[in-house]
């Protein structure tokens, strides 16, 4: 036997309840690989998944928690063997497929990456999806060509954002972070944010088309009223890698002008479904770039305990970083 976080749901109530059970390993979903987990996360989606599910739990009991990184006990996949280091992003673990929160785990191989050469388990995850996530952006930024000015990072003193200041300072741009939380601007400094803009800057609709140019690029974490008036302070050329929703599903106030006047690109990002091959690519990336002690700046140790209130904190908006939770602590 061993703890995991369980969410289960009351089949009267709708309601959902999540807390620390004791599971067995004949409980787990099928998989080719059963891992030893040591560290898992907590991200927007976990939040969702800790909670209600938001759509995206299957079937309950679930396991939630969407990335993870252990150590391989089992394996049928000549791929993996025991003592194996691996880390796991997306594939709708941990929410269509039990996840990380929990001492052990049973996944397909093919969702599994070797773990990065010069990364510890703990610091993968303290990357982990979201990191993960923000490297994925700012490669999509590169390839379509980062103008003059600053790089613009929308919630930028969250999960996505954190990293995405770290990464693009290291690459050597001038990195401006959007936060609604004035007292997170020193933090956002140490990890390299030359400027602040405070989140009312981009609160308001505009009617106007195109506002001045202002930014080389952007990665987006919040969408909503924030991206529409984004897109139309981008230069000429420019593009806006668009990840997340923390501000609302849509785009408001978004024209098609900056477009067509200025040839911006709105770059989608999607890290769920991400083949072998990119999820490589984007790792080693990141263990070359990422600062250490910049991505230790971030961290917010927890354990499996402290999931049903940090998932809430997280939906709020409340939550600094990274959070790194230990499953065996
Ligand atoms: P966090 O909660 O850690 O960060 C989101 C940040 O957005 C908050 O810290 C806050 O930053 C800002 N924010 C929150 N609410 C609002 C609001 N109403 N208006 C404006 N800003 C707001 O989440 P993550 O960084 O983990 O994820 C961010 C988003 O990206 C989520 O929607 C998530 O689902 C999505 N995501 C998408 C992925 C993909 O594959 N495309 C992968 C990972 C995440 P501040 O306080 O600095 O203003």
């Amino acid at each position: 036997m061993f703890n995991a976080l369980v969410v289960e749901k009351d089949a009267e109530s709708g309601k959902t309840h999540a807390a620390v059970q004791q599971i067995s390993e004949d409980q787990l979903p099928d998989g080719e690989v059963t891992v030893a987990v040591e560290y898992s996360t907590v991200n927007y989606k976990d939040g969702l998944c800790i909670g209600p599910g938001g759509g995206l739990v299957r079937n309950y009991p679930h396991v939630p928690g969407i990335d993870f990184a252990g150590t391989v006990e089992a394996s049928e996949d000549d791929r993996y063997k025991p003592g194996d280091k691996v880390v796991l992003t997306g594939w709708r673990v941990g929410e269509a497929h039990w996840g990380g929160y929990s001492q052990k785990a049973r996944v397909r191989a093919d969702w599994l990456v070797p773990l990065p050469e010069g990364l510890t388990t703990r610091q993968a995850m303290a990357v982990g999806t979201a990191g993960f996530t923000a490297m994925l952006a700012v490669q999509a930024l590169e390839d379509h060509g980062i103008k003059e000015g600053p790089v613009l990072v929308t919630g930028a003193a969250g999960g996505v954002g954190s990293v995405a200041v770290a990464i693009l300072a290291a690459l050597g741009h001038e990195v401006a972070g959007v936060t609604g939380r004035p007292e997170q601007a020193d933090y956002l400094k140490s990890l390299g944010a030359t400027q602040i803009v405070a989140r009312e800057e981009f609160s308001e609709e505009t009617r106007k088309p195109l506002e001045s140019e202002q930014w080389g690029g952007c990665v987006d974490a919040v969408a909503g009223v924030m991206l529409g008036r984004v897109l139309k302070q981008i230069r000429y050329g420019g593009s806006v890698a668009a990840i997340g929703l923390a501000g609302g599903a849509k785009i408001d106030g978004a024209l098609i002008t900056p477009f067509i006047l200025r040839g911006v690109n709105l770059l989608g990002i999607d890290s769920v479904m991400q083949p072998y091959e990119s999820r490589l690519r984007a790792w080693s990336r990141i263990a070359e770039v990422l600062p250490m002690d910049k991505l230790e700046a971030m961290v917010q140790p927890a354990t499996l305990s402290d999931l049903p209130q940090l998932g809430a904190d997280i939906l709020k908006g409340q939550v600094r970083g990274r959070v790194v939770v230990d499953v065996n602590a």
